[in-house]
């Protein structure tokens, strides 16, 4: 059998890994990534310890998943298993405003805000803080194993470590009580469940930003697989003036650039790349839009007296207008963005009035199926059903059930009122579901294919109606 992974000649047909060394850029772009890591970090790390009073014996956690508890909990909205469509909406506002953030600014999200590029980047920063920068790290790893570089990678994977179980209680600790949890793992009373959870989330977070870094981007994310999708002329995105930059060559000794482009190939931009890649090379899926490279370029620029921007957030219509000497306009008014713009708003009114008018008590009705129904001696049908109230409201409420739609349906609820009574109270104690079994029952000779089952909140008059199904015989 031939070796599936090397040409007909030999050659392997995949490229050997090849250890990125980023080297530190400083500039406007690495200015505003620095502040977003750090408001990022800031509202990740902070969110989960603020508090938010919701009465006597409920979750005053502001932000919280209650896994056990089964709730949602977003400051002062408070989210049932029931009403886990508000997740979908929250995903579908998620993807489109990542599709009319990338239309309009590339792989703006990766480049800045994505998870992975933020935690690679404060791991980077770490390894450049105790191991030097680019130079000195190649230096070092080719050097043979010493005491000293065993220590200084001991302490870099020590803290590194540290991170990442901060990183992973942190996310942890949204799922269940901070406090309570936190107090737990210091008494030794945490579960061997969290713990696990905390292990695998450590090791993930140690591997991916520490050492697998820019391959999560390149073979791992599926979002560069069709960002492209996203992407027109228009869009701004990390672009390379090859007009203005070629042909390349060495500082000219004279100072004149006449005849010739202004990359100098002091190949900066692609040191500082945390995806190793050279950008005059054309878009690349592997660029993340970072923008470190216009940072780094352009301090070449200014050191040479040469006009900035040689690499620049612009679009592809701009660099072809200005090969041309024609004017250049940003367009972020274009078909595509404003159709991604107005399903994102339409999305967030959706959302916004049905959470504003969602009722806090409701009911589901289940009809028993076996038996459909029962005659009775004096003739009547009888069919059961088994009754959820959600009562999401903090305070105990009191429900009075009825029937219409057929004449002379009594109902009797087990535990609860009379029999064949009219009407009957159910006490439903606040933020529970009360479960009860009801049998309805028509006359004899009634017809009947549905029945409508009315709540009425006794403590806060809201209604509710449900149309149940009705068996008879021969139906
Ligand atoms: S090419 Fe430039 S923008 Fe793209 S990932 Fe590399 S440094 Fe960032
Ligand atoms: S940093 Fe600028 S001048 Fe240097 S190689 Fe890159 S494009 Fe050319």
């Amino acid at each position: 059998m031939p070796d599936a992974s090397h040409a007909s000649d030999g050659r392997s047909m995949f490229a050997a890994t090849r250890k990125v060394y980023p080297r530190k850029a400083e500039g406007h772009f690495r200015t505003i990534k620095n502040r977003v890591n750090a408001l990022l970090l800031t509202l990740y790390f902070v969110a989960p310890w603020i508090r938010w009073d919701r009465g006597p014996g409920a979750a005053d956690q502001a932000i919280l998943l209650d896994m056990s508890g089964r709730r949602g909990y977003f400051f002062g909205i408070e989210i049932w298993p029931q009403e886990v469509y508000y997740l979908t909406g929250i995903l579908i506002l998620g993807a489109v405003g990542l599709f009319f953030a990338t239309a309009l600014f590339g792989r703006v999200w990766c480049g800045f805000t994505c998870i992975q590029t933020v935690f690679t980047d404060i791991f980077v920063a770490v390894e450049r803080a105790i191991e030097g920068d680019r130079n000195a790290r190649i230096k070092l790893d080719k050097q043979p194993l010493s005491a000293a570089k065993i220590g200084r990678k001991a302490l870099k994977n020590g803290i590194w470590l540290v991170i990442a179980l901060l990183t992973s209680w942190t996310w942890l600790i949204y799922f269940s009580d901070a406090f309570q949890s936190t107090r737990d793992l210091f008494t030794g009373e945490t579960s061997i469940w969290m713990l696990s959870m905390w292990a695998v989330f450590t090791a993930s977070t140690f591997l991916f930003a520490g050492y697998a870094r820019e391959q999560v981007c390149i073979y791992m994310c599926p979002w560069p697989r069709f960002q492209s999708a996203m992407f027109d002329e228009d869009s701004l995105i990390v672009t390379y003036e090859a007009w203005r930059g070629e042909p390349r060559g060495k500082v000219p000794k004279d100072g004149d650039f006449s005849g010739r482009g202004d990359c100098i190939d002091c190949g900066l931009c692609v040191q500082v790349c945390p995806t190793g890649i050279d950008i005059r090379n054309g878009s690349q899926l592997a660029c993340i839009g970072c923008a470190l490279c216009i940072d780094a370029c352009n301090g070449v620029m200014a050191k040479l007296g040469r006009p900035p921007n040689l690499i620049s957030y612009d679009s592809v219509a701009n660099q072809v207008a200005r090969a041309k000497g024609r004017t250049t306009k940003i367009r972020l008014l274009r078909p595509r963005t404003v159709i991604y713009g107005a399903i994102l708003m339409l999305v967030a009114a959706v959302m916004v009035t049905v959470l504003a008018l969602r009722d806090r008590e409701t009911v589901n009705v289940l009809h028993e199926r076996s038996p459909l129904y029962v005659r009775m001696s004096d003739g009547s049908i009888r069919n059961g059903y088994t009754v959820k109230v959600l009562n999401m409201r903090r305070e105990p409420q009191t429900f009075r059930l009825s029937l219409a739609g057929v004449p002379g349906a009594t109902l009797n609820v087990i535990g609860y009122g009379e029999r064949d009574a009219a009407t009957v109270e159910l006490p439903v104690e606040g933020d529970v579901v009360g479960t009860f079994r009801v049998y309805v029952s028509i006359p004899k000779g009634a017809k009947a294919s549905g029945i409508e089952m009315i709540l009425e909140s006794e403590t806060t008059g809201a209604r509710i109606v449900n149309h149940a199904p009705f068996a008879v015989p021969g139906s």
